[in-house]
């Protein structure tokens, strides 16, 4: 398998670990199985090598990842601030996992920003901002799990793992490569893939616990949300709107609109979907691209975010009223490159 990272960083990451005792390990806001999945991995690994950790995050994770074993640990800022606050404050070590700058943790970024112990960062997304010590950051990859599947080994000299880690694992590179549909044409995804199966992973049980695992409301939403997607043929495009009036009609529950947004692209000929969800002060954006078409360059010159070349996030300050005129605008000036995407 191809090494992805040189000796340095190994002897560094060991140096550090050498001297910690209780790590924070820190996921993005709105956290995904990506996130929870190398999360607890993680956990597992350190706690191996003699270090305690608390997994971190700013807010609640969707119900169809809470199979995951040791996610019930997850301490979540907008329940117990104390508690995070603390974990926090007493580790030794910080771990970031699968988000790149620290503004991806909203409210946790100002109490990370007090600590002065080291940072490690284990991401996949492009151009890592300089809030690290020590970066593991490789874009070209399926997930951070399939980065924490490659450091535990190494760290461990094991490829064995136990089953409930192992399914962690399985389940943050399943979803962050929709199914094995994007993000995982190289052989090494699917060696790794077949090792975590050696390890006791049943494919078909954890498809089950994440795909099959919606509420009806949830299933409607969908439905709705389809019936008034706007496709702009002419643009190549297509986007999604849910005001907060439309959540609530069905009852959403966090994780809801997870998957909406890569439906549009099933359409013959569009290239770019996005879906915009009005929160509290803002409108949340998902954007998906097909073949070249860069929505990590549009999330971060238009709607304050970034993520990967195929699949960002952002956000658009405006009024819920003026998202979709305003999207529409920038659309527009994308045409050459949509058009020839
Ligand atoms: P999603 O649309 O599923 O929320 O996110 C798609 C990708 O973009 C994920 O890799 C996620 O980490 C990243 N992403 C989502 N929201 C933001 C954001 O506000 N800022 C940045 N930089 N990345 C985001
Ligand atoms: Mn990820």
């Amino acid at each position: 398998m191809k090494n992805l990272f040189t000796k340095k960083q190994y002897d560094n990451l060991k140096r550090y670990l050498q001297s910690a005792k209780n790590a924070a390990i820190i996921i993005h806001t709105n956290p995904d199985g990506d996130a929870v999945g190398s999360a607890v991995a993680l956990a597992y690994i350190l706690k191996k090598l003699n270090v305690d950790s608390n997994i971190v995050v700013s807010n609640d994770f969707p119900k169809f990842l809470q199979w995951i074993d040791g996610s019930d640990k997850i301490m979540v800022y907008s329940k117990n601030k104390h508690e995070v606050r603390t974990a926090i404050k007493t580790a030794d070590i910080i771990f970031c996992l699968d988000f790149n700058s620290l503004d991806r943790i909203e409210i946790l970024e100002k109490i990370i920003r007090e600590t002065t112990v080291p940072r490690i960062l284990i991401d996949h997304h492009i151009d890592p901002a300089n809030d690290f010590d020590l970066k593991f950051s490789y874009y070209p990859i399926s997930s951070t799990s399939e980065l924490v599947y490659r450091i535990g080994i190494k760290l461990l000299g094991t490829k064995i793992l136990p089953e409930n880690i192992a399914e962690a694992l399985f389940c943050g590179m399943m979803t962050d490569s929709g199914a094995f549909s994007h993000s995982s044409s190289y052989p090494d995804f699917f060696k790794i893939i077949a090792n975590l199966l050696d390890c006791g992973v049943e494919k078909d049980k954890i498809t089950h616990l994440v795909y099959d695992n919606f509420t009806e409301n949830r299933m409607k939403l969908l439905g709705y949300a389809l019936s008034k997607m706007v496709v702009l043929h002419e643009y190549r495009a297509a986007y999604i709107t849910l005001s907060r009036e439309d959540l609530k009609k069905f009852d959403f529950q966090i994780g809801d609109t997870e998957g909406f947004v890569n439906y549009p692209l099933s359409i013959k000929g569009i290239v770019l979907s996005l879906l915009l969800v009005e929160k509290d002060d803002h409108i949340k954006m998902s954007l998906r691209s097909q073949g070249n078409f860069d929505v990590n360059e549009m999330a971060r010159k238009h709607f304050h975010g970034g993520g990967h070349f195929n699949a960002s996030g952002g956000k658009m300050l405006c009024k819920y009223e003026y998202c979709e005129p305003e999207l529409e605008k920038i659309i527009k000036d994308y045409e050459k490159k949509l058009c020839s995407a």
